[in-house]
């Protein structure tokens, strides 16, 4: 399956010699060592090299910067690709994100160190927002950032960060003025390697996604210099996280229509091979009507998906649209899981079969990137106004 249609505004020729190169690269370096990474629960570092090497990382940051100079086409072309090798380990969402918010609020000094790091893999990015007491409010957020002379003095903890137990660089969500809710929100970078006063938890056990290192991060009074400041001035934090969110949700939904894909060429292979009752499960009229759904189901979230790619490419992309393929994507792909796993029997609830997987690491696309819940309150908001 192709993320993209023959209709598809957004998706060119060059958009195709990516995804073939991606596909490749995939299939060559990806997929034999998925088992590996999800036992020992983390993402090897040579893998991060090796997928800078192969220009995955920089399809929409400038050439200035390591980049290729395109647009985030080129990172739904990875992230849609991921999901349809069956991997969820690889952090790359998260890399994507953290590139944006420095391309597009880092000051030249900010965006000349950091880009080509994170572009080549040398850097591994973390955004921390979420903390043991507060996950969806995020302005009532208790990380605290206090200036002393020329640096910031950082306390408190963040709580489930993807890539948290290997990230170099952390977009640190913090107040610097606790008096305030939204507009007390700063955010920093916290380069991990030489900060002081910065220590991770150990990797959390999930109930899905077992090959990334989401951690709990702690800072007690660590030291970080002022220029590490996301932005021009502090109090920017919060509309700088609500800017950039559209792209964090967008991109759930990406990964949702790959898994599903994938999901859905499985699970058809298994039912036409699996006989019960001297016909193949694939002819039992239940069998072809639950696919017959999964399939329009997938083919609509594609429509959708595509729609709002080419709306992010013109700068058009709404965040209640955001949210709704966010939702909905998330949601449908939930359901076809759950689907897909029961026309296996048994055999779609044992570990040695992808779709248990695919079914475990469905389940935190509805809580993530801001939970279903507060997706259906801001769309609810845009149509009572
Ligand atoms: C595997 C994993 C990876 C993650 N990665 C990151 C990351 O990289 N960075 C990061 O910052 N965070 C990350 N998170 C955190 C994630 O974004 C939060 O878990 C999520 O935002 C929900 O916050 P919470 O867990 O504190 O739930 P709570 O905010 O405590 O919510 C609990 C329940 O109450 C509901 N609720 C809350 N407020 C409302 C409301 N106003 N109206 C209706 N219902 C409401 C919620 O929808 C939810 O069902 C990750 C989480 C997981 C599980």
């Amino acid at each position: 399956m192709e993320l993209f249609t023959s209709t598809t505004a957004w998706f060119d020729d060059e958009h195709q010699l990516f995804a073939e190169v991606v596909k490749r690269f995939f299939a060559d370096q990806l997929a034999p060592r998925i088992d590996d990474f999800v036992e020992q629960g983390v993402v090897d570092r040579d893998f991060w090299l090796a997928a800078g090497e192969a220009g995955l990382m920089g399809g929409s940051v400038p050439e200035q910067y390591g980049g290729s100079g395109g647009g985030r086409g080129f990172d739904a072309v990875v992230l849609y690709e991921q999901g349809q090798i069956g991997d969820s380990s690889w952090g790359y969402g998260i890399q994507s994100i953290v590139i944006h918010y420095i391309l597009k609020y880092g000051t030249d000094e900010q965006r000349s160190n950091w880009l080509p790091q994170l572009v080549s893999g040398d850097v591994i990015g973390a955004l921390a927002m979420s903390e043991p007491g507060c996950g969806t409010d995020v302005q009532s957020i208790k990380t605290t950032a206090i200036k002393d002379g020329n640096q910031y003095r950082v306390s408190g903890s963040k709580m489930f960060i993807t890539n948290g137990g290997s990230a170099d660089l952390v977009v640190l969500a913090t107040k610097t003025d606790s008096a305030e809710r939204a507009k007390g929100v700063s955010l920093i970078l916290v380069d991990t390697r030489e900060t002081e006063g910065f220590r991770r938890g150990k990797n959390l056990a999930k109930l899905g996604l077992h090959g990334n290192d989401t951690a709990e991060l702690f800072f007690d009074n660590a030291k970080v210099p002022l220029t590490n400041l996301l932005g021009a001035e502090e109090g920017q934090g919060f509309y700088q996280l609500m800017r950039q969110l559209p792209w964090e949700r967008l991109l759930i939904a990406i990964t949702a229509l790959g898994a599903m894909d994938l999901a859905l060429e499985q699970t058809l292979d298994y039912v036409k091979a699996r006989r019960a009752f001297d016909q193949r499960i694939m002819d039992f009229q239940n069998t072809r009507f639950k696919l017959a759904e999964m399939k329009t189901k997938t083919e609509i979230l594609r429509s959708f998906v595509n729609d709002c790619i080419s709306r992010l490419e013109d700068d058009r992309l709404s965040a209640e649209r955001a949210s709704m393929a966010k939702y909905w994507g998330s949601e449908t792909q939930n359901e076809v899981m759950n689907e897909c796993l029961q026309l296996y029997g048994g055999y779609g609830y044992m570990m040695e079969y992808p779709i248990a997987r695919l079914y475990a690491d469905a389940r935190v696309q509805m809580i993530y990137g801001g939970t279903n819940e507060i997706m259906k309150e801001l769309i609810a908001r845009s149509i009572d106004d």
